[in-house]
């Protein structure tokens, strides 16, 4: 007997899907066992790239995974409400999932994995972080007996792209984003993708995967790339960077543990290491493997003992390549069920109950890239230097790169340091009479 899915949602990825499935011929032989059994949507009068028998769409997406018929739901309808109920239902009723919803898995991953341990049926998400790019079962499987030590991801495609244009146009953030807009790159409403918040998603997803832990969306620092100018990336290609909106998960090392105040309070008493979590605009030099990523692709590199660097790359979106990853899942899924195995595949399943300690970013070590318009006084440069010198940050390159009017315009990248001094030289900057604004303030990879 074939392997009953029902498919909640038929638009972008959906459809991709159900191409994929349609086409059986020369691809992966389990392909013959696969039944389209039900698809849900919103309407039934909306015209569809793909023809399916009337009694297989549906707009009542209870009743299918409700129905004791369908073995797998896939869900690849997006939003986090009726998504959520729908998922939840599903493995309830002990049907396997297969999602793309990164903001759900985000957000409701703990309540999910712990109904499908519970019901004793998969949640696969290989769709949801990096669109085709195969990572999650890599990161679940291949490396799984690695120590991961950082995860590094360009995982947003559209502020890529935006990234990308301003670099080789010299173009600014708002002229892009409305060009993006018209050209379907960017979303009606890019608060998501421009916020920061969807890469907030899926490095919450990979780290949970490569650290073994679950993460708190809200202990993510998450800056978006609003503010970065045409200036800053036309100074950071001067002096050897690109600007990328990075998603970094990074295990604490101890020499950063005992340098910061990490070790104080009950962090020595939890069994995960403490890690720093965030989304931010980044200065990658131009020599990193991440800083030739350009455009809509997706890229993202683990680091891990004793594998060393590995990077996966590839398109991070678009019908066919989700689709690849979702008819991926679909089929590792009927692979168990063919095999009718009972114990469950620690390999497939999420299972982690302890939560990751995220370190506050007042404790992280990094450098920084911060530009400053200062009126043109004399000495200005040497008292920088001082206030940054009494918080112990040392300073790997400071100049001057000329006037924007009346004002000077000074930039400077700093060692790596701790960033609560940071933001207290800063701080006691601001308030020099010599100090215009301080424009920008960007970390360094
Ligand atoms: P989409 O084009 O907007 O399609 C959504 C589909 O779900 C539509 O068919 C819609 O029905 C149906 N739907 C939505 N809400 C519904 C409801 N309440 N009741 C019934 N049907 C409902 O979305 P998408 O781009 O395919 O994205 C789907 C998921 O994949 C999202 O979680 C997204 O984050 C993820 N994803 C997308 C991409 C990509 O490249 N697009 C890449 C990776 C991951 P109608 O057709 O009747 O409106």
């Amino acid at each position: 007997m074939g392997v009953k899915l029902g498919i909640l949602g038929l638009g972008t990825v959906g459809t991709g899907t159900v191409q994929l499935l349609q086409d059986k011929t020369g691809r992966h032989p389990l392909l013959q066992e696969i039944e389209i059994y039900r698809v849900g949507v919103r309407s039934l009068d909306k015209p569809r790239a793909v023809e399916l028998p009337t009694d297989v769409l549906t707009t009542d997406l209870e009743a299918i995974v409700n129905d004791p018929a369908v073995d797998i739901v896939v869900e690849v309808m997006g939003g986090l409400e009726p998504a959520r109920s729908l998922i939840l239902k599903a493995l309830s009723n002990g049907k396997h999932v297969v999602t793309a919803n990164k903001a759900a898995i985000a957000r409701f991953g703990a309540e999910i994995f712990t109904t499908a341990n519970q019901a004793g049926v998969y949640v696969m998400l290989e769709a949801a972080v990096g669109g085709g790019i195969p990572v999650i079962q890599p990161l679940k499987q291949s490396l799984s007996v690695n120590r991961i030590n950082t995860v590094i991801g360009i995982v947003n495609g559209t502020t890529n792209y935006i990234l990308t244009r301003m670099q080789t146009e010299g173009s600014n953030f708002n002229d892009v984003l409305a060009d993006a807009q018209r050209l379907g790159y960017a979303e009606a409403d890019p608060t998501a993708d421009v916020d920061g918040l969807d890469a907030a998603d899926k490095i919450a997803i990979l780290a949970s995967l490569g650290f073994g832990g679950r993460i708190h969306l809200k202990d993510i620092y998450t800056e978006g790339i609003r503010q970065v100018s045409k200036t800053d990336i036309a100074y950071a290609e001067k002096l050897g960077f690109v600007i990328k909106l990075l998603a970094i998960a990074k295990r604490i090392t101890s020499a950063e543990e005992n340098g910061g105040t990490l070790l104080r309070g009950d962090a020595a008493t939890l069994s995960l290491s403490p890690l720093s979590v965030r989304v931010h605009p980044t200065l990658v030099p131009k020599v990193h493997p991440l800083a030739s990523i350009n455009g809509v692709y997706n890229a993202i590199l683990v680091e891990g003992e004793p594998i060393g660097q590995v990077m996966f790359f590839g398109p991070g979106a678009g019908a066919g390549a989700t689709a690849s990853a979702v008819t991926s899942d679909i089929l590792n899924l009927v692979a168990v069920l063919k095999t009718n195995t009972a114990v469950p595949n620690p390999l497939l399943a999420c299972g982690h109950q302890e939560y990751c300690q995220i370190a506050p970013m007042a404790e992280l070590i990094t450098r920084f890239y911060a530009r400053f318009l200062t009126n043109d006084q004399p000495g200005v440069i040497g008292k920088l230097g001082t206030c940054f010198g009494n918080y112990g940050v040392s300073l790997e390159s400071i100049v001057q790169t000329g006037f924007q009017g009346e004002l000077a315009e000074i930039v400077v990248v700093t060692h790596d340091v701790r960033e609560g001094n940071f933001r207290q030289a800063l701080a006691e900057i601001r308030d020099f009479e010599a100090i215009e604004s301080i424009p920008s303030l960007l970390r360094v990879l």
